[in-house]
């Protein structure tokens, strides 16, 4: 054996098996529906807070030709732009094509991730204001997980109120958890101060605020809870990720206020992306 087939094989890393291999670094279950990953970033990969890539893992092999096809969904990027890893925070859909086999991956197992982020829930796509919304249900959070802990977002606004709207009370705890972290962030710790405001509410189980938050706006209770006059398009900017249907509610309710929805090529007052299609 040469000198150089030693060295080659001292330092080999593992050959990716999968087309865009990423290695997953850990899994977090946080009920039995929603969990929790991060996996290694690929070296070139760009983005910007909010925005999301196609993940996924290979596909059963065809029973008769025997291939594997990638299976690929649209998947939130929930870490900020400069984290050195990728955070990604999922539903467990028990029949769903993906997320039945997603939902059992460990640390050094790998997921495809295809390298090209998109999404209007950018800083880019909204005109400068004074006080940031970001409006979720369920796993739309994910996309705020990012924007929250993004310098950007607090150099840009006075204040930042992170809604986000479940059923039960432990499908709070990912987005609770990350803001109850934030204070103690050695990158953004000191720039959040008091800038941000979390406003968790459920639907079903019982919690200190319930209700959808698209009612509570509309019948004034966030404005009266958060010490506030309301919405205006002078000052309010939005950022909204949801259900389709809660996602149609919440502009209608932004647009009753006089905000307009911009895009990455038209900056405007608020801004909406699709938790899932269905
Ligand atoms: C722009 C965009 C960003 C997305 N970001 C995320 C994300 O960050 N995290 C995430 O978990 N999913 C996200 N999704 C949904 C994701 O693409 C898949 O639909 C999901 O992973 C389920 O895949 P599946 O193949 O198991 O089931 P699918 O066949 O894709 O879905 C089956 C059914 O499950 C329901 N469903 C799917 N996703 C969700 C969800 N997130 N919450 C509640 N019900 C759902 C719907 O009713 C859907 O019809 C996003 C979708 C879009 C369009």
């Amino acid at each position: 054996m040469t000198e150089q087939n030693v060295v080659t094989q001292t330092d080999a890393k593992p050959v990716p098996t999968l087309p865009d291999a990423q290695t997953v670094t850990s899994v977090k279950h946080w009920t039995d529906r929603l969990f929790s990953f991060r996996v290694t970033r690929p070296a070139s990969l760009r983005f910007r807070s909010g925005e999301f890539v196609m993940i996924g893992l290979m596909g059963d092999p065809h029973p008769e030709t025997g291939k594997q096809k990638p299976l690929l969904r649209a998947y939130s990027i929930a870490s900020p732009s400069w984290d050195e890893e990728l955070e990604f925070y999922s539903i467990k859909v028990q029949d769903g094509p993906l997320t039945s086999k997603l939902q059992h991956i460990q640390p050094g197992d790998q997921i495809i991730l295809r390298p090209k982020p998109v999404g209007t829930l950018v800083h880019d796509a909204l005109l400068p204001g004074k006080r940031l919304w970001l409006f979720a249900t369920g796993t739309g959070f994910a996309p705020f997980a990012s924007l929250l802990r993004e310098p950007e977002t607090y150099e840009k606004f006075d204040q930042i109120i992170m809604t986000h709207t479940t059923r039960d009370v432990a499908e709070l705890d990912y987005g609770r958890t990350l803001v109850e972290s934030l204070a103690d962030d050695p990158l953004i710790g000191e720039m959040i101060g008091d800038k941000l405001v979390y406003y968790p509410t459920t639907t079903r189980e019982q919690s200190p605020k319930m209700g959808r938050i698209t009612n509570l706006l509309q019948d004034g209770t966030v404005f009266k809870d958060l010490g506030i006059d309301g919405i205006s398009a002078d000052t309010d900017r939005g950022m909204v990720c949801g259900s389709l249907e809660f996602n149609k509610d919440i502009k209608d309710v932004l647009e009753g206020f006089g905000l307009e929805e911009g895009a990455n090529s038209d900056p405007k007052h608020y801004v909406v992306e699709k938790a899932f299609v269905g």
